[in-house]
């Protein structure tokens, strides 16, 4: 749907086409006991033990080919990862994202962690590595995978875990040993709004990034934020996604070198997050921003899906009704931060 509708507006430029990531590779932050599983499943052999796994559940099925469809994923933001080692400064993986697998198991719809794979083969190549993420799932996976390393800096802000799946990334989770501190979760209220979000992300990652002095911004672009999504509450508007993209570029530019490799990542509703990776995609390559959609695309997909989509790129005002809580909501969010700066200044600053 997202490259369809590039195309119709006419910026599409041929993708990169790189290799699957090895076995190797993906063992380099999982599990042999799960890519074996995985691996079995693959070829509709099925370990009596897979749910221990995370396979086989509602949310990570087990199909044929699974194991090679993983690891292609991976191999995107692996490539995208070694682009940048060879001097590019951004790339754009238009896809991957899968920020819940673990080292030990599959998780929320995410098998093999691309990300970590793509973080691994940059701290081992001797970079300081800034993850950030702005799904509206906590960015689980990665954090638990680097939870004891100095060189990667975790930032996650998200719905937080007392109302959303997974149930993690709260303010004390901060890292362990060496990677004390190197760990910022930023947990926001249900119904966070565009002015809230901003607010406390303009606050929080500048600061962090200027501490940490990473070499590479590693991003992972979930638009499940986006108030149309129909598995979580934040109420992000395609404006507040707007600044966030061209915020992230800015602080790639002023506090790593301009280095930066962006994946997308969870968004469930097609009309919001098709417009928010558009957008990202326009922002990224430097392209004026469309007002409208073409109208073929559009009537095109409405015929396919049945319903109707957004005819701007940007949502219309008054997308939602008026939140009675927003004040409430504000003062949460900014004693969120507060809590999670008080807690790791300590350890990050030092
Ligand atoms: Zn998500």
């Amino acid at each position: 749907m997202l490259t369809s509708l590039l195309e119709a507006l006419g910026v599409w430029r041929a993708p990169l086409s790189p290799p699957e990531a090895s076995r190797e590779e993906v063992l380099t932050v999982h599990s042999e006991r799960l890519v074996k599983r995985v691996e079995a499943a693959s070829r509709g052999e099925l370990y009596p033990d897979l749910e221990h796994y995370g396979l086989g559940t509602g949310d990570t099925p087990v199909f044929p080919g699974m194991d090679r469809a993983a690891r292609f994923l991976v191999g995107g933001t692996l490539e995208g990862a070694r682009r940048i080692l060879s001097g590019e400064r951004r790339v754009l993986q238009l896809g991957g994202g899968l920020h819940h697998a673990q080292y030990d198991r599959a998780s929320g719809f995410c098998v093999y962690n691309d990300l970590s794979v793509a973080i691994r083969h940059l701290t081992r190549s001797g970079l300081r590595v800034a993850y950030l993420d702005i799904d509206v799932h906590h960015g689980d996976g990665v954090q638990w995978i680097h939870y004891e390393e100095k060189e990667v800096l975790t930032l996650s802000l998200h719905e937080s875990g007392r109302y959303l799946f997974p149930g993690t990334g709260h303010v004390h989770e901060m890292g362990r040993g060496e990677g004390l501190g190197k760990k910022l979760n930023l947990p926001l209220e249900p119904f966070t709004e565009d002015a809230s979000y901003l607010e406390v992300f303009e606050a929080l990652v500048p600061w962090a990034l200027k501490a940490f002095r990473p070499d590479v911004l590693v991003v992972q672009a979930g638009a499940d934020a986006h108030h149309l999504d129909p598995l979580a509450d934040l109420l992000l508007t395609t404006r507040a996604y707007e600044r966030l993209f061209r915020l992230v570029l800015e602080y790639a530019e002023a506090y790593a070198g301009g280095r930066v490799l962006v994946t997308l990542g969870g968004g469930y509703s097609l009309d919001g997050a098709v417009r928010v990776w558009a957008l990202l995609y326009h922002l990224f390559h430097g392209l004026p921003l469309p007002e409208r959609l073409p109208e073929g695309w559009r009537k095109g997909w409405e015929g396919r899906l049945g319903k109707p989509l957004t005819p701007t790129l940007h949502d219309p005002e008054g997308a939602y009704p008026e939140i009675p809580r927003r004040g409430e909501i504000e003062k949460r969010n900014r004693l969120t931060l507060q809590r999670l700066t008080e807690l790791v200044a300590p350890h990050l600053l030092h």
